[in-house]
This record gives structure tokens, C-alpha cells and sequence, in this order.
């Protein structure tokens, strides 16, 4: 639990504020912490399995929005290749 400090102004901003008061600047909002729907268990955003529970989790294609089987290296709908 750290206080942050404004990257513009080195003003310290508390961490539930939204940004700087003194020059405006907006944080930028982190992601929350990514879990398994099945087991709860953290998992990282690049993972295609979870290791705890072996369910694999569901891909969209970054372009047409597509459900992908995690074992697809492209998109069989607009071409895209996914990234792992
Ligand atoms: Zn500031
Ligand atoms: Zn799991
Ligand atoms: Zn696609």
C-alpha cells in the first residue's frame, strides 16, 4: 500500500483519487485482477488454460469479436492470427 505520486507534477495522490488535484491529470485505471470463472483462481491475461482447474478459457478474435477455440492460431472468420 503505497501512495502514488502524479507523474506530471510529483504531487502525491492518494490511491483512491481518481487523478492529480493540483494539475488534472487522470490515473490511469488498472485492470483488475483477472480470475477464473470456474475455480476463482488469479490467472494472467495471455493465459489460455488455467492451471488449477485445466478449464480452458474463452477467446474472442481482437478483430471481429469471433469466439475462438483456445487451440486456434487464427480467426477462421476475418483471417486475424492470434497472438498468444
Ligand atoms: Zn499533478
Ligand atoms: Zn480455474
Ligand atoms: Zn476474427
Amino acid at each position: 500500500m503505497s501512495s502514488s505520486k502524479c507523474p506530471k507534477c510529483g504531487e502525491k495522490i492518494k490511491k483512491d483519487w481518481k487523478g492529480c488535484p493540483n494539475c488534472g491529470y487522470i490515473k490511469e485505471t488498472k485492470n483488475e485482477a483477472l480470475v477464473c470463472s470456474n475455480c476463482k483462481a488469479e490467472i494472467e491475461e495471455d493465459w489460455i488454460r488455467c492451471p488449477m482447474c485445466t478449464k480452458f478459457f474463452e477467446i474472442k478474435c481482437p478483430k471481429c469479436d469471433y469466439d475462438l477455440e483456445s487451440n486456434w492460431r487464427a480467426c477462421p472468420k476475418c483471417g486475424e492470427l492470434i497472438k498468444k
